[in-house]
């Protein structure tokens, strides 16, 4: 990946590129404050953003839903015509993702290509330039990150358009990743003052490396997790599972879907074909019209998640796995399962 450039842009330089964005009329969609909580939101104001908290905290849902909505109409039908949809593709700007989110959609361009070119991802990605905040605060890492553990790297630039890492209280440095953030960049620009730096984020790598307390490396554990596929240990680590969903729809890799046909209410053969989020952690997602389901217990569905992200997608696709260790999975599951303790303490015991 080519880097352009890099230079110290301050808070309130920042600021003025974010109004400036606006002004030129993108779409900007950056963490907002929800509650307690942060989540990606339209930004119609350069005040809405929060730099400090998004620096300390992560969003809760990914930000995949931004080219991959929860749900969409991919056909409208009148009787025996078919009518295609053009999903909606404003020029937008994605503010303020984490490095490992912009790594997770270069893993799922893989699956959105793979077979079919699915033109509603693939023209959302080509309509959306990516600003990451690298993980360069030590606040930004917490007990649940193990993206060093897959791969990755918390000031990583891949995936990225333009990267931003904190430098000292007031500044930033932003680095140019891609010809897309170049362009964002110069026509944005106009009041924002740029001092040229030869700094990089990844300078700033080893003292985060330290906030990590999960440091194992999971990059090989595919070729071990098929002799653990029945063993007594992962039905443990598993059986609590509750099926509730929550850690694959705030996973930024996960992206099961299900097509359904949804009539107009009233109208006589009218309606819409839509895709909807799916996920394999229900029930209902492997089960047969006949009432077999091969996946009957619950700790199936979560190994089947476990194996997906660590075993099937590095052996389908790439060497990498379809996990970047943001850690929300454990952070939102409500009773406390968590990947990268499942996996670690499974292969740590030994087969039983
Ligand atoms: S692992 Fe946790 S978050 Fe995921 S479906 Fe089971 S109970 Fe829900
Ligand atoms: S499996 Fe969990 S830790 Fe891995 S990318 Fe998905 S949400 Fe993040």
């Amino acid at each position: 990946m080519k880097s352009y450039n890099s230079s110290i842009v301050t808070k309130q330089g920042l600021k003025q590129l974010i109004e400036n964005i606006l002004a030129h009329k993108y779409r900007l969609l950056a963490p907002k404050k929800s509650g307690e909580q942060l989540s990606f939101e339209t930004i119609l104001r350069a005040e809405e953003v929060v730099l400090n908290q998004l620096l300390r905290t992560m969003t809760t849902l990914s930000p995949k839903e931004v080219f991959f909505p929860r749900t969409e109409p991919v056909l409208r039908y009148t009787g025996q015509e078919m009518h295609d949809v053009e999903p909606p593709t404003p020029e937008t700007v994605l503010f303020g993702i984490r490095p490992c989110d912009a790594r997770g959609l270069e893993l799922l361009d893989k699956v959105f290509t793979w077979d079919y070119n699915d033109k509603f991802y693939l023209k959302r990605r080509e309509a959306t330039t990516i600003v990451t905040f690298a993980c360069s605060d030590q606040a930004s890492v917490d007990e649940h990150c193990f993206c060093l553990g897959v791969g990755g790297d918390p000031t990583a630039s891949s995936g990225s358009d333009l990267l931003l890492s904190t430098n000292g209280d007031d500044a930033f440095l932003l680095e140019v990743i891609t010809e897309k953030g170049e362009r964002l960049l110069n026509s944005c620009k106009e009041g924002v003052e740029l001092q040229a730096s030869d700094k990089r984020a990844a300078d700033q790598l080893e003292a985060i490396k330290d906030r990590f307390v999960r440091k194992q490396d999971l990059t090989e554990v595919r070729h071990k997790m098929p002799e653990y596929f029945d063993s007594d240990q992962l039905v443990q680590e598993t059986y609590r599972c509750l099926g509730c969903g929550i850690c694959a729809m705030s996973c930024p890799t996960c992206h099961c879907f299900d097509i359904v046909d949804e009539p107009k209410a009233g109208t006589l053969g009218e309606g819409a074909r839509v895709k909807n989020w799916d996920a394999c952690s229900f029930a209902l997602f492997t089960k047969h019209a006949g009432g077999h389901n091969p996946r009957e217990l619950q700790c199936q569905r979560c190994r089947q998640r476990y194996f997906h992200k660590l075993a099937y997608y590095p052996q389908k696709f790439s060497e990498e796995s379809l996990c970047v260790g943001c850690g929300r999975c454990s952070r939102s599951c409500p009773v406390g399962l968590d990947i990268y303790q499942a996996v670690t303490h499974v292969l740590g015991k030994g087969r039983a």
